[in-house]
């Protein structure tokens, strides 16, 4: 049958390699991800929460009713010279005891900074923040800035998420909190110890100039990474080319995910991403 949506008569099995659950910064619980997933017409999905495999099980549970295929992951909070970047894993065994240690390491970092981010925004006249954040916590093992955002907007300091991101919690803003997240050889390395692969995130959204970006790419595929994010909802159409460039040039598999936290939050949907550009490896090429 043609279509009139210019994907091809036959397309290609539909994968969404990045999304957000509750055991995160997600607003929906793992099952119901993976529900909407199929609903949505992807047949390969990921859940990937930051620094958090508990969700997992029931992620792959769900899948096996709903007849799609699961891929455990997760994003790692990672520190590459002044910057966080995030690395996503993929195909991670998740009772690793290296990977589980090293995300153990990350998230117990991650209470003391909320709570540091707090003390910062009582500085600048916002009190109570800590406790609010809380409320909106999902998991009593992950807190982030997410969790203040929604607060912040809830308590009418901000209008809107992207709102709160420009005017709190990011460098230079009331809230922001430096903090030291793993190295970038050791996320990748517990990724492989457990039997995945390591794919560097939405990289067009770190601020870095040309000159950046490679040495950025450069250290991860030094380290080890098999594969950037080409397709995300953070970069534009021109990066999709450009990110598929850097992939080709630096000898690196291609990835594509929606990065969803959830309905009225993302704007872009499970699946919702075109197919990956012409003359990439897709990191599933092995699979
Ligand atoms: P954290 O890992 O605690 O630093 O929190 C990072 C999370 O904040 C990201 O994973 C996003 O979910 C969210 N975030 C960061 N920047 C923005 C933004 N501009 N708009 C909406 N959410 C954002
Ligand atoms: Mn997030
Ligand atoms: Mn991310
Ligand atoms: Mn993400």
């Amino acid at each position: 049958m043609l279509r009139t949506d210019g994907r091809p008569p036959c397309p290609m099995p539909r994968y969404d390699l990045h999304s957000h659950s509750t055991y995160s910064d997600g607003v929906l619980a793992p099952a119901a991800m993976v529900a909407r997933a199929a609903a949505r017409g992807v047949d390969v999905y990921a859940l990937t929460d930051h620094d958090e495999t508990g969700g997992l099980g029931e992620a792959l549970a769900a899948a096996d009713d709903a007849g799609i295929a699961f891929v455990a992951g997760a994003e790692l909070s990672v520190s590459w010279d002044d910057l966080t970047i995030h690395v996503v894993a993929l195909r991670i065994d998740p009772d690793n005891a290296a990977l589980a240690g090293g995300l153990a390491a990350i998230r117990a970092g991650r209470t003391l900074r909320a709570q540091r981010m707090g003390a910062a925004l009582d500085e600048a006249g916002i009190p109570g923040a800590y406790e609010g954040a809380l409320k909106f916590v999902t998991s009593e093992r992950l807190i982030s800035r997410t969790h203040f955002a929604r607060y912040l907007v809830d308590a009418g300091h901000a209008a809107s998420m992207k709102d709160v991101f420009k005017r709190y919690l990011v460098q230079g803003k009331p809230g922001y909190v430096p903090h030291r997240w793993a190295a970038l050889g050791d996320a990748v390395g517990w990724i492989h110890a457990a039997g995945g692969q390591a794919v560097l995130a939405h990289p067009g959204r770190y601020k870095v100039d040309r000159a950046g970006m490679r040495r950025l790419l450069t250290d991860f595929r030094d380290a080890g990474g098999d594969a950037i994010e080409v397709l995300s909802p953070s970069h534009t159409r021109a990066q999709f080319a450009e990110f598929a460039r850097h992939a080709r040039v630096f000898g690196l598999l291609a990835s594509c995910g929606s990065d969803f936290h959830g309905p009225g939050e993302s704007w872009t949907d499970l699946g919702d991403l075109p197919d990956l550009p012409a003359g990439v490896l897709p990191v599933w090429n092995a699979w």
